[in-house]
């Protein structure tokens, strides 16, 4: 079996067409389906790639192939270790008291460092001012009218309502 870099991904080229099969199935490789029947690593590729190596010995894998597959493992090497860094540092915090806020307690059920909210202690109190009356007056009975305006508008929506009810 030989191992290609194509399409942006590892493909497979039969050499010994039902043990080949086999192996790639076992390894977990797809195929495009008809017409080509092309079987490929699903992306990214490494995982199905080291199954099929250690189960077929003599994987024959192009230069182009076999570069890819090394900057792959190395990318997802380096992810692997940000991942334990990132764990380690989410472990560290915490354990840590955090110093530089005051009024923390640590929640044991969440697992997070918490703020303590209070009440404030000086109540700001801000007195209501009446905006003024509008000029504008209903026609009938000089009631002030409140924007917005309809075009035209004289009338209170009392008067308006019984105008309408008695014409
Ligand atoms: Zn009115």
């Amino acid at each position: 079996m030989k191992l290609v870099w194509n399409n942006n991904r590892f493909e497979v080229q039969f050499t010994d067409f039902q043990n080949d099969l086999d192996a790639v199935k076992t390894a977990g490789f797809r195929t495009s389906g008809p017409p080509e029947w092309i079987w490929f690593a699903p992306a990214p590729g490494i995982k199905a790639l080291d199954r099929l190596r250690k189960i077929q010995s003599n994987l024959q894998i192009t230069e182009l192939a076999l570069q890819h597959y090394k900057s792959l493992t190395q990318k997802f090497e380096q992810k692997q270790n940000l991942r334990k860094q990132f764990k380690q540092a989410q472990k560290q915090a915490k354990k840590t008291e955090p110093a530089s806020i005051k009024d923390m307690y640590f929640d044991e059920e969440l697992q997070f460092w918490c703020a303590i909210v209070k009440p404030p202690t000086e109540i700001e109190f801000i007195p209501y001012v009446r905006p003024p009356y509008p000029e504008e007056k209903c026609l009938l009975c000089d009631a002030p009218l409140w924007p917005p305006f309809e075009d035209g508008r004289s009338f209170c929506m009392y008067c308006e309502k019984q105008n309408e009810n008695n014409p």
